[in-house]
């Protein structure tokens, strides 16, 4: 985590400070008058981002799931739906764990053709 005072997210402040002293009447006319904002650029703050609420389940949606489990390998990922392969349809794909991250790897690596290809799906 960056140790900025500049917010990575929305460029605002994170953190303001306020001095606080015992004035004059006469020294606070004076500031009130210094206080008017000459900055052309609004001052912005950073009201701070909440954490995604919404994990992912799982659900790949049209039926398919993936989840973790065992098989003569060790440990995997597996997505369950229907899938036609060249021998005939298979209901399951299943990946080890370095495989997996490889191909997360790839998706991130192509997310942004990933979405373009998505987006073209559904319409
Ligand atoms: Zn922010």
């Amino acid at each position: 985590m960056s140790d900025s005072n500049i917010c990575e997210q929305c460029g605002g402040s994170k953190t303001i400070w306020f001095k606080v002293e015992a004035i004059t009447k006469a020294d606070l006319e004076k500031r009130i008058e210094l206080a008017e904002n000459k900055s052309t650029t609004p001052f912005k703050i950073c009201h701070g981002h909440p954490e995604p609420t919404i994990k992912h389940d799982g659900n790949l949606g049209d039926g398919a799931r993936v989840c973790q489990d065992n098989d003569f390998r060790g440990p995997i990922v597996v997505i369950r739906g229907k899938y036609n392969n060249d021998i005939g349809p298979e209901d399951a794909v299943s990946l080890p764990y370095k495989q997996f991250l490889s191909l997360l790897a790839w998706g991130e690596q192509n997310r942004a053709t990933m979405e373009q290809l998505a987006k073209e799906q559904e319409e």
